[in-house]
């Protein structure tokens, strides 16, 4: 039986796609930084036959992260799919917000993909979840060449995303050629995360994808937004099960590429 681990998976997007996981037959560890939650979860997918546990996993916390990937190498588990789906978009935009924003939504999901690695299955699938918000177009020109031409080294990408908090605390993101925006910058961060782990492991059978879920009704996207959670996570389930001749180090939205 294939295995899969989703990162913020109590709900919206994230249990969703536990869910169709496990009706396409994965053993699903669904992960929740909230005990409380993420086991009321859990039981939601028990109650209609899914195979779901629950393991508690804050991407922003190194100590729950040891100990979830413990855990998982006590139990000699392998793991087929990763879904780095936990993301937050927070009120306000200061150098606050900025930092706790890519702890989250970037450095959450790049510190965890590494740790990972070694429990990775030979041809395992990783889906970084994104959105068209962070489309290199969200920057000034100047700005999107760092992100783009070459495709910056590991090294580069954190210099890029720590100079994004410094030049909000110093008031300067605009004139530097930033948005308004961490949550946007975060996902360029984890698109750009995405295109240089499409090459470390090129070669391999691993893929390696970002997904763009679309404007999806959760407690994200609001009740305005235009897509059913089932259609949203439909497209990360698509990546997270990739045949070995599908993509990799791609961005996509319903199965289909979309622009950086
Ligand atoms: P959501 O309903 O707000 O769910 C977000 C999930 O992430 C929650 O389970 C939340 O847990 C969890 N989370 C937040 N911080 C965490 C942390 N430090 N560690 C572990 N889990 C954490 O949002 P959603 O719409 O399902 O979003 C899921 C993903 O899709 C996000 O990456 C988001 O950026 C992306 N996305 C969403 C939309 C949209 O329209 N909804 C569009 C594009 C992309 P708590 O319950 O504990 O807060």
């Amino acid at each position: 039986m294939k295995t899969a681990v989703v990162t913020g998976a109590n709900r919206g997007i994230g249990l969703e796609s536990c869910r169709q996981l496990a009706q396409a037959g994965f053993k699903v560890f669904l992960t929740s930084r909230d005990e409380v939650k993420g086991q009321r979860a859990a039981r939601e997918l028990a109650a209609e036959k899914l195979n779901a546990t629950f393991l508690q996993l804050d991407v922003a916390d190194a100590q729950s992260a040891t100990r979830f990937i413990e855990h998982l190498q006590g139990e000699e588990e392998r793991i087929d799919a990763l879904v780095n789906n936990a993301g937050i978009a927070l009120d306000g935009f200061d150098e606050q917000v900025a930092r706790r924003t890519l702890d989250v939504n970037f450095y959450g999901a790049v510190h965890l993909t590494d740790a990972l690695m070694p429990l990775l299955g030979e041809d395992a699938r990783i889906v970084m979840v994104s959105s068209g918000l962070g489309e290199l177009s969200c920057l000034s020109r100047s700005r999107r060449e760092g992100f783009e031409s070459p495709v910056p080294t590991r090294q580069r990408l954190r210099e890029l995303m720590e100079a994004f908090v410094e030049s909000v605390a110093a008031g300067r993101h605009r004139q530097e050629g930033w948005p308004s925006s961490a949550y946007r910058v975060s996902k360029v961060g984890l698109n750009a995360f995405t295109r240089i782990l499409g090459r470390e492991l090129a070669g391999s059978s691993r893929l390696v994808n970002a997904v763009d879920p679309g404007w999806v009704q959760t407690d994200m996207g609001g009740p305005g937004a235009t897509r059913s959670v089932e259609k949203g996570a439909a497209g990360i389930v698509w990546a997270a099960t990739l045949p070995a001749d599908g993509p990799t180090g791609g961005f996509f939205r319903d199965g289909r590429p979309v622009a950086w």
